[in-house]
C-alpha cells in the first residue's frame, strides 16, 4: 500500500487550488480525480464570473471566501497572465417591485465590504450601457470574468511543478480510517483496486462530495451534508449582437439563483444562462424547449434579442445543500475531529461563488491543516 502525507478528491477548481496552496508545505501531497483530466464537471461549466460579494448574509464563509478570493484571484490573473477582465456589472430592476432587492444588495455588499458599489437610475443605465432597459440599476465594479481552464491549468502545473502527484483516472470508492490517517480504496480506469494510506483527506470533490464523506462513515443526513443536485443550462446568443454589451448584465436575484443573466464571454461572445431546477438524474443536455422562458426573460431587460437569437449551449449542476424549499445555506468547509475523524477535511455545498473564492478557500483549508 502506498503512503502519503496528503490525499485530495477532485479536480475541479477548488481542489486543484488547495493542491497548489499545500504544494509549499514538503509533505507528499495526492490529488485524485475519477476523469482523465481536471474540470471535467462544475468547474468548466459555469459563468466565470470574478464575483464581488453582494448575495451573501455578512460573516457567512461564502460571503469571507468571496470577498477575499476575489481580490486573491485578480492578484493570480495579473501576476500569471490568466485571462481575466474586470467588466463590471449591473444589477438591474425591471420593475419598481424589484427595486428593493437592488437596495438589499447594495446595503448587503457595502456590509461585506465589497468596494465601489453605486445605485443608478434609469438614465445613468443607459449611460453605460445603451442597449439595456432598467428602472433602477447597481452598478458593481469589483466583479468580472475569468478564463476558468486557464486558472485551472496553472493551479494545476504550479502543484505539479511543486512535486504534487496528480492521478487522473483514479476514482475513490472506498475511505476507512487506520492507525495513521485513512486508508483509500481507489478504483483505475481499468477497474483495477489500489489502497492508498494518507495522514490528511481533503474531501473537494464536488457534486460527488456528499458520497466520500458519507464513505468515511458520516451519517450525510444528520450532519446536514446531502448535496441536492441543481441544474443550470446556457443559451447561446446569436453572433450579430457580438460587442453590444461592455458589462455583465444581471436582471434582480430570485430565492434561488442570481436570475439568468447576460454571460460575456472573454471573445465578446454573449450567453444567457443559467436558470436554475433541481434534478435527480444527471446529465448536461439543455433543453430546446426552454428557449421560450429564456427569451421572455432577457427581453425585459435586453430588448435587442429576437426568440430566433437564442441557441442551447450548455448545462452545470450546482451542489446545492438546501432543497428548493430551504433558504440560505452556506459552504461546508470542515475538519472532523469532532466527529472521530481527525484530519478529514470536508468542503461540501461548495455552490457559487467557489470559483472565485478558491483561492481563499485554499488558504483556509491550509490554515485547517
Ligand atoms: C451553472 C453554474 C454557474 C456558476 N457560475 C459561477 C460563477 O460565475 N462564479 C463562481 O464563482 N462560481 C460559479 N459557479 C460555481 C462554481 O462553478 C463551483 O462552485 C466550482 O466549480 C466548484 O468546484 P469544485 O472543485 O468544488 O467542484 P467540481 O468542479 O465539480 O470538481 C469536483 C471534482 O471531484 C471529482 N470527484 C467527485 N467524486 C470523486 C471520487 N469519488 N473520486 C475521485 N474524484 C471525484 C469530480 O470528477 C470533479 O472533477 C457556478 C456553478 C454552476 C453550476
Amino acid at each position: 500500500m502506498e503512503k502519503v502525507d496528503i490525499v485530495i478528491v477532485g479536480a475541479g477548481v477548488v481542489g486543484l487550488a488547495i493542491a497548489w496552496r499545500l504544494s509549499t508545505l514538503k509533505k507528499e501531497i495526492v490529488l485524485l480525480e475519477r476523469h482523465d483530466g481536471f474540470g471535467r464537471e462544475t468547474s468548466s461549466r459555469n459563468s466565470e464570473v470574478i464575483h464581488a460579494g453582494l448575495y451573501y448574509p455578512k460573516d457567512s464563509m461564502k460571503a469571507r471566501l468571496c470577498v477575499a478570493g476575489n481580490r486573491l484571484l485578480r492578484e493570480l490573473c495579473r501576476e500569471h497572465d490568466i485571462p481575466h477582465a474586470m467588466t463590471g456589472k449591473i444589477v438591474v430592476a425591471t420593475e419598481e417591485s424589484e427595486k428593493h432587492k437592488l437596495e438589499h444588495l447594495f446595503d448587503q455588499g457595502n456590509r461585506n465590504d465589497v468596494s465601489g458599489l453605486r445605485l443608478l437610475n434609469k438614465r445613468s443605465i443607459l449611460g453605460l450601457e445603451p442597449h439595456v432597459l432598467g428602472v433602477a440599476g447597481l452598478w458593481s465594479p469589483a466583479t468580472g470574468i475569468v478564463d476558468s481552464h486557464q486558472l485551472m491549468a496553472f493551479f494545476a502545473q504550479s502543484a505539479v511543478d511543486a512535486g504534487v502527484i496528480i492521478a487522473y483516472g483514479h476514482e475513490v470508492t472506498g475511505l476507512q480510517q487506520a492507525p495513521t490517517g485513512y486508508c483509500m480504496e481507489v478504483r483505475d480506469t481499468t477497474g483495477e483496486k489500489v489502497f492508498i494510506e494518507s495522514e490528511v483527506v481533503v474531501n473537494a470533490a464536488g457534486i460527488g462530495a456528499d458520497a466520500v464523506a458519507a464513505m468515511a462513515g458520516i451519517d450525510i443526513d444528520a450532519a446536514g451534508y446531502r448535496i441536492h443536485r441543481c441544474k443550470g443550462e446556457y443559451f447561446a446568443v446569436a453572433d450579430r449582437h457580438r460587442g453590444k454589451l461592455s458589462h455583465l448584465v444581471y436582471p434582480a436575484p430570485t430565492a434561488v439563483s442570481l436570475g439568468t443573466h447576460s454571460v460575456l464571454k472573454l471573445d465578446g461572445s454573449l450567453k444567457l444562462g443559467p436558470n436554475a431546477f433541481y434534478v435527480d438524474r444527471l446529465n448536461y443536455d439543455v433543453e430546446a424547449g426552454h428557449q421560450r422562458e429564456f427569451f421572455e426573460n432577457a427581453r425585459k431587460y435586453l430588448p435587442f434579442i429576437d426568440y430566433d437569437d437564442l441557441a442551447p449551449d450548455m448545462a452545470g449542476i450546482r451542489a446545492k445543500l438546501q432543497t428548493a424549499d430551504e433558504s440560505f445555506r452556506d459552504f461546508v468547509i470542515r475538519e472532523e475531529s469532532d466527529r472521530g475523524l481527525p484530519g478529514l477535511i470536508n468542503l461540501i455545498g461548495l455552490e457559487s461563488p467557489a470559483l472565485t473564492a478558491s483561492p481563499a478557500i485554499a488558504q483556509y483549508v491550509e490554515d485547517a491543516i
